[in-house]
């Protein structure tokens, strides 16, 4: 896999800051935010898991079969681009973003997540993110497993209720619940609180709210208290 950058000199080499959290618990607003108000890379790990379900899907692969999603994964023309603050996979030079966004994607993401094989490759190549400088990344294990090391831990929660609004806001019909059973569940690096995360329950707070108590988290565990 070929890495290609763009040039950005306030991005220094280094720290990541690692934000779990269950769908719709508003990682992805707060990761965009904080990595805009620190100047790091934005990394949506998730993204990365619907990008190669999106392929299945293309390709005509089963998701249910994990030895067919594995030989695809191992395959398949993948690239980290880092562009516009963001580091993403394209595929064949192409990036798939609206598409990894609909109903079809959603619904077998879960699956393919769970194939041990997709999990290394995923693994590597978000730690390869590192190249391109700090980051905030967002997903499921990044705290527990792709960047276990990193001070900065993030564990963002919301109410089921609020986190179904916010779905349905996006004009997104999905059993959330069954996601969430899925990657809490799974055997390999399911979604749990990582030792030494911050836990922050978001419901009721608008994303600068809930950035800010981020961004005075970082301070914090930057200063030693
Ligand atoms: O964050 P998002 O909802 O886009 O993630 C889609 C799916 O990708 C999750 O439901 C989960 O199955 C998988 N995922 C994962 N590990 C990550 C990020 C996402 O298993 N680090």
């Amino acid at each position: 896999m070929e890495n290609t950058s763009d040039t950005n000199s306030n991005k220094a080499a280094g720290m990541v800051v690692a934000i779990d959290g269950p769908s719709a618990s508003g990682k992805s607003t707060n990761a965009r935010m904080v990595a805009a108000a620190l100047g790091y890379w934005h990394v949506d790990t998730g993204a990365m898991f619907r990008t190669l379900s999106w392929y299945c899907l293309k390709e005509g692969v089963n998701p249910e079969d994990p030895a067919a999603v594995e030989k695809l994964c191992d395959q398949w023309p993948a690239e980290l681009k880092a562009e516009q603050g963001r580091v993403f996979l394209t595929v064949d030079g192409y990036e798939p973003a609206k598409e990894i966004r609909e109903e079809s994607t959603s619904a077998i993401v879960s699956k393919v997540a769970s194939v041990p094989k997709v999990r290394e490759w995923m693994k590597l190549t978000q730690r390869e993110c590192a190249r391109f400088g700090s980051l905030v990344m967002e997903g499921r294990d990044i705290g527990t497993h792709i960047f276990p090391d990193t001070p900065y831990k993030f564990y963002l929660q919301a109410s089921l209720e609020e986190r179904n609004r916010r779905r349905a806001a996006e004009g997104v019909n999905e059993d959330l619940s069954a996601r969430d059973k899925m990657d809490s569940g799974r055997k390999v690096a399911p979604l749990k609180i990582a030792n030494g995360a911050v836990v922050l329950d978001n419901t009721g707070q608008t994303p600068e709210q809930s950035r800010d108590r981020i961004l005075a988290e970082i301070q914090r565990i930057q200063s030693g208290l």
